[in-house]
């Protein structure tokens, strides 16, 4: 089992009473005696045979206990750390960190509408209605920013406007203006929400051969540190509930979040549809 998980399970056996030993992240005799201890006293929650099991799968047993206490979705109480586990320990150590639950993303779903009549993503419908890529048909202008950036990678470098695609240009400006009235200035530094990762750049897709979306000069990054490439909901910064408004003003002009959509590159958002 994780370090982590095995720290919130020595943590909550203390909160309980019981004496597992130091909050180490490592499970040992001391350990394994409370579990047992503990799980003593909710047989009601366990099936017949849980003495017989081993004292891992005890430990897990308990870890799932924890988290059904706090209404998180666990399935059987099995011992078993499974896919189902691992989420709902995810979601536990999200809560006792953040002090609530992560946003329930296999419930909602993202706004979905298309008032700009966005392409799907797809090269030849790309070509078609931002012009051909890598080629002067893809028409650019410069986007005056309501308000400033910094480079993510150098944030003593101000940046008031960006190249994009003349076809997005008025649809991002109205987002960032709302952002902007939204959030204002402070607000918009705490968050990241000016840690500009870049919007044109003719490049092929990671690890393929199809063209990126930022290509046409469609697609924007923000604050690509604290939301990387292949960071889910638990890591990427921008999946907390504090950025349901940034999210909003995108998905209202019909922009698509692959973090919200796809739970990964949480970083980026497109005016093409998937
Ligand atoms: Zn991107």
């Amino acid at each position: 089992m994780k370090a982590a998980a095995v720290r919130v399970i020595q943590q909550a056996l203390i909160a309980e009473g019981f004496n597992p030993g130091k909050v180490d992240g490592k499970t040992g005799s001391k350990t394994y005696g409370a579990v047992d201890q503990a799980l003593q006293g909710r047989k009601a929650d366990l099936p017949n045979d849980w003495l017989q099991w081993s004292n891992s799968r005890k430990t897990v047993a308990y870890l799932q206990l924890l988290c059904k206490d706090q209404g998180i979705e666990v399935g059987e109480i099995d011992g078993f750390w499974g896919p189902q586990t691992e989420f709902a320990f995810d979601t536990l150590a999200y809560f006792l960190e953040n002090g609530l639950m992560p946003h329930p993303w296999r419930d909602e779903t993202p706004l979905d509408v298309n008032p700009n009549g966005w392409p799907q993503q797809d090269e030849a419908q790309l070509n078609e209605f931002y012009g051909k890529v890598d080629t002067p048909q893809v028409k650019l202008v410069r986007l005056i920013l309501p308000y400033p950036h910094r480079l993510a990678w150098d944030l003593r470098t101000t940046v008031n406007s960006f190249s994009c695609n003349v076809k997005v240009h008025d649809s991002a400006k109205r987002v960032l203006q709302g952002v902007f009235d939204h959030y204002g200035m402070e607000r918009i530094k705490d968050l990241g929400l000016d840690r500009w990762g870049g919007c044109l750049n003719v490049r092929k897709m990671r690890g393929g051969t199809r063209w990126s979306m930022h290509s046409w000069g469609i697609a924007m990054d923000y604050d690509p540190a604290r939301n990387r490439y292949k960071w889910g909901r638990d890591r990427a910064a921008f999946a907390h509930p504090d950025y349901d408004a940034w999210w909003r003003f995108w998905e209202e002009e019909g922009w698509l979040s692959l973090g919200r959509t796809r739970n990964y590159d949480w970083m980026h958002v497109q005016a093409a549809k998937r």
